[in-house]
This record gives C-alpha cells, sequence and structure tokens, in this order.
C-alpha cells in the first residue's frame, strides 16, 4: 500500500478534469472510532468540507456506512449526498430510493436471533446490541477483556449453525459482530450499482469512482474499485486490496479539502 500523500503529485494528474465519485465509510473514515456507536459524531469541520464537497461541480458523494440508512443520515445531517445504510442494503439520495426486497424475508428470523442474544448476553456488562432494522450489531468495545471470549461463544453458538446452513450472515468487524441477511450483496456491490446508474442518467462518461473506508466490509469496495478507481484504506498500512492509505479521519479530511481545491480549477487546463 501506498501513503496517498507521497503519491500526490500523480494523483492530481489523474483526478484532474475528472467527474468525481466519492464514496465514504462513516465510522473509522469521517468520524474516529469512539467507545459508542451513539458517540460517533461528525465533527462541524468535517461537516463543513463535505458540504462545500457536495456543491462542487463534477462530483458526488456517498456515504457508505453498516448503519441503518435512517441512522447514518441523521449523523451526517446533509442534503446533495446520497446515503447507503445496512451495507448497501437500503440507499437514498435525490430520485434514488432502494430498499433490497431480499433482505426485508429475513426480518423475523434476525429478529429473533437477536431476541436470544439480548438474552443470553444479558449477564454481560458493556454490550450493546445495535437494532438496524435489516441487520444488527453487537457491540462489544465496552466489555472488559476478560469477558470477551464468553461473548464470542455466545455469539458463535447462537449463529454458527445458521450461517453454515447460509441463513444468515455472520461477520466480525472492529469490537462488533454483525448479523445480516444471507445476501450476494455488499458496500462494493451497492458502489458498482451507483456508479452504473449514474453513468446512465448522467451520460457522463469519464467518471472517476474515489472509496475511502477502514474496515473490513470496505475490502468488497476496494475489490471491486482498485482497478479503475482510487481506493484508499485509513488506518495504519496492513493488508488490503486498497490501493493507498490515510493514518487517520484527520487526514482524510486533508484530502477532502485538496480535493476541493482540485475541483474548484477550471477544467480543461492541459
Ligand atoms: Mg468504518
Amino acid at each position: 500500500m501506498k501513503y496517498l500523500f507521497d503519491k500526490w503529485e500523480s494523483l492530481q494528474r489523474k483526478i484532474r478534469n475528472k467527474y468525481l465519485f466519492i464514496f465514504l465509510d462513516y465510522d473509522g473514515t469521517l468520524t474516529p472510532i469512539v467507545e459508542t456507536p451513539q458517540k460517533a459524531v461528525i465533527s462541524k469541520e468535517t461537516k463543513d468540507l463535505l458540504r462545500v464537497l457536495a456543491r462542487a461541480p463534477r462530483c458526488k458523494i456517498a456515504v457508505i456506512s453498516g448503519r441503518s440508512l435512517r441512522d447514518i443520515k441523521k449523523k451526517v445531517g446533509l442534503k446533495k449526498i446520497i446515503f447507503v445504510g445496512n451495507h448497501g442494503l437500503e440507499i437514498e439520495g435525490r430520485k434514488i430510493k432502494h430498499v433490497n426486497m431480499l433482505s426485508l424475508r429475513y426480518r423475523s428470523l434476525l429478529r429473533k436471533i437477536k431476541r436470544d442474544l439480548e438474552k443470553n448476553l444479558a449477564c454481560v456488562k458493556g454490550v450493546i446490541l445495535e437494532d438496524k432494522g435489516l441487520s444488527f450489531t453487537v457491540h462489544y468495545r465496552l466489555v472488559e477483556s476478560g469477558d470477551i471470549p464468553k461473548v464470542k461463544s455466545i455469539f458463535k453458538e447462537a449463529t454458527e449453525l445458521l450461517s453454515l446452513k447460509n441463513k444468515i450472515k455472520a461477520k466480525t468487524g472492529k469490537m462488533i459482530f454483525e448479523v445480516s441477511p444471507p445476501l450476494e450483496w455488499n458496500k462494493g456491490k451497492a458502489a458498482l450499482w451507483l456508479l452504473a446508474r449514474h453513468k446512465f442518467s448522467s451520460k457522463e462518461k469519464m467518471i472517476l469512482p474515489i472509496y475511502i473506508g477502514d474496515d473490513r466490509t470496505d475490502e468488497d469496495a476496494f475489490k471491486v474499485l482498485n482497478r479503475n478507481g482510487i481506493t484508499v484504506f485509513v488506518g495504519s498500512p496492513r493488508s488490503s486490496h486498497a490501493e493507498y492509505y490515510l493514518k487517520d479521519t484527520k487526514e482524510v479530511n486533508r484530502f477532502i479539502k485538496k480535493t476541493i481545491d482540485l475541483l474548484a480549477e477550471k477544467p480543461c487546463q492541459n
């Protein structure tokens, strides 16, 4: 992986004069990872930058998150942005409203697993269960380290068999477990869907996708976009399908700022 700002000269050339479609993850990308999901509030600086970026010509932004659509819309609180919730199962923007209909079929099964987990995890202090409608997340960041194996085994017991039978999808992330419908749909497919849709409706030919994210679920998007787009991992460099990395959310802001400056230049200088 290359440090993005080391390659800024060549990236600048790539970005200049293109129409950009920028995909941004939320937690760990636009806001630092914090103790509880509610505490991940977007800073004024980041929000202002996004507002300017959203108004820039030759640019479209999508915030793409594992949170529910309702939650992510509220957290960002800006217009002119496309919101993608539940890792792509729900999408909303100007003239876009999409819910993966297949995912609705799994709601009652997911609800039942969640209820069972709530009961079985009640004895462990610090566990937070986040209901996201089409999926749910078990957060264990606040659990004492000695209790974490217990959380893991209770989760495994509740999900392993159903997951093997492909009745649900059970995933792990940064101090979280997630249960979602077993669909071949992820952040990468959602990003490709949005790109194709935009290409078709705008007749824009030179769209350059840029995807920035920090977690495992972003790898699906890095994989499908790293050939024709700019893929950026946020965090200490590690093995990833992303081509570049930025060290933290502050550097993501710096990148957004530089991109705003590039977009403000008059097109077709070369
Ligand atoms: Mg993230």
